[in-house]
Order: structure tokens, then C-alpha cells, then sequence
């Protein structure tokens, strides 16, 4: 069953709307055989500033600026791998904005001859800035993040990975299909681009995965 690879800014959403496909899909295979599984940096407790390359936050035993980000995707990788199969439908929320990075994964699941696809959030820059920046206010104003509860991004980490962020290309096998929510998406919206992946990826119509595809 399908790997789903959520990407977008950071603070754009996509933990919301991963949580909303979460929940959605747990209805749908409710009585089948098929199990759930949702991976984040915050379910394998990695932390924001493994993606921070600014020479002053780089702890004094990282080898480079980023080796620790490469720790932190040798670990998601190895929990997707654990339990994606031909039963398991893994959501991946997560940047997933190296565009090698994607196509990683997109082979990981072609090799358990599972399909893959994208699920991309759209937000205006300002609102994602400001949702850090609300979440920075916060921590400076003492508030400390409960469990699971998300942390914010220095701020030029959040212009970093805004910057290097690769968007994905549905004309490439592996970020295709992909599936696009925005911000502003009401209730019934999102059901839609649920229901159409679901049909692509899980339904009647979804498509044979041959390994020399
Ligand atoms: P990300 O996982 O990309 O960092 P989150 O899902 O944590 O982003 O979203 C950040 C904040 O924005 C959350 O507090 C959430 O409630 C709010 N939010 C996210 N998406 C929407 C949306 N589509 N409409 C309204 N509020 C949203
Ligand atoms: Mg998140």
C-alpha cells in the first residue's frame, strides 16, 4: 500500500493536513487488512535545528553543517522501510524538499512494489513566516512546548529551508501522482483530493507496480 510523501514549507500545514489524511484514511480501511502508519520528525523526535546550517548553531560534534540532518534522514528512512509493504500505507510528514531525497523513496517503495505519491501543501510565504513566528513569540515569552507539540524555526533556518526547498515536479516518475492542498482548502476540498488519491493510489483504478517501471 502506498507510500505517501507529504512535503511543503516549514509551519505551511502540513502536519494538519497529514493528520487530516490520517484520519480520513483510517475510516477507509477500517475492516480490511491494511494498516496505518504516520512518521514525522516529531514521532521519531527529531529536532527543528537538525536542518539549521548557520555555522554558530551546528553542535561542536557534528562532522559538517550537515551531517545532522543526513543522521535525521538515515532515521526516517530506516522507519519507513521497516514497515512499508504491500499492507502498510505509510504517511510521511515531513520538508521532503531534496528532490534526490524524494526519489529515494520513491525507489524504497517501488523495491516492496508498493506506488508512492506526493502530497503537496501550498501556503503564501507571509503566513507560513508568521505561524513561526507566533510559535517563536510564544517560546520567548517562556511558553514551553508540550509533548508533541511542534517547536519553532530560528528564523534563518526558516528562510533557509524556504530557499533550498525543491518543488516537486509531477512530471518526474518520482514525484508523481501528486496531490496539492492549500491553505485555504474547506472541508469538501480536501475530501476531494482525498477521495482522488485514494481512487490512484489504494482504489479499483490503482495502477500495477512492476519493478522496471
Ligand atoms: P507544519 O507541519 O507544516 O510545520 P502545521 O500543520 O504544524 O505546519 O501548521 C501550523 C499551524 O497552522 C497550526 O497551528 C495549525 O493549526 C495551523 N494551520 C495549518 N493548516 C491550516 C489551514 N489549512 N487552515 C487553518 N489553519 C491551519
Ligand atoms: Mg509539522
Amino acid at each position: 500500500m502506498p507510500l505517501i510523501i507529504v512535503t511543503g514549507w516549514p509551519t505551511s500545514g502540513k502536519t494538519t493536513r497529514s493528520k487530516q489524511l490520517h484520519e480520513y484514511l483510517a475510516k477507509r480501511i477500517a475492516d480490511t487488512k491494511y494498516r496505518l502508519h504516520f512518521i514525522s520528525d516529531d514521532s521519531l523526535s527529531i529536532s527543528r535545528s537538525v536542518y539549521d546550517l548557520s555555522p554558530d548553531k551546528v553542535p561542536a560534534h557534528a562532522r559538517s553543517a550537515n551531517a545532522s540532518e543526513k543522521d535525521a534522514r538515515a532515521a526516517i528512512y530506516g522507519a519507513v522501510k521497516r514497515v512499508l509493504s504491500d499492507k502498510d500505507i505509510v504517511i510521511l510528514d515531513g520538508l521532503n524538499y531534496i528532490k534526490g531525497w524524494r526519489y529515494q523513496l520513491h525507489c524504497e517503495a517501488k523495491a516492496v512494489r508498493t506506488p508512492s505519491c506526493i502530497l503537496q501543501i501550498g501556503c503564501a510565504k507571509d503566513k507560513a513566516k508568521e505561524i513561526n513566528e507566533e510559535r517563536l513569540s510564544r517560546r520567548e515569552a517562556g511558553h514551553i512546548p508540550a509533548e508533541g507539540e511542534p517547536e519553532p524555526y530560528e528564523p534563518g533556518n526558516w528562510e533557509n529551508l524556504v530557499f533550498r526547498h525543491e518543488e516537486p515536479n509531477p512530471m518526474t516518475r518520482w514525484d508523481s501522482p501528486l496531490f496539492a492542498l492549500v491553505w485555504d482548502d474547506n472541508e469538501d476540498q480536501t475530501r476531494e483530493v482525498f477521495d482522488t488519491l485514494w481512487d490512484s493510489i489504494a482504489g479499483e483504478g490503482r495502477k500495477v507496480v512492476r519493478p522496471n517501471q
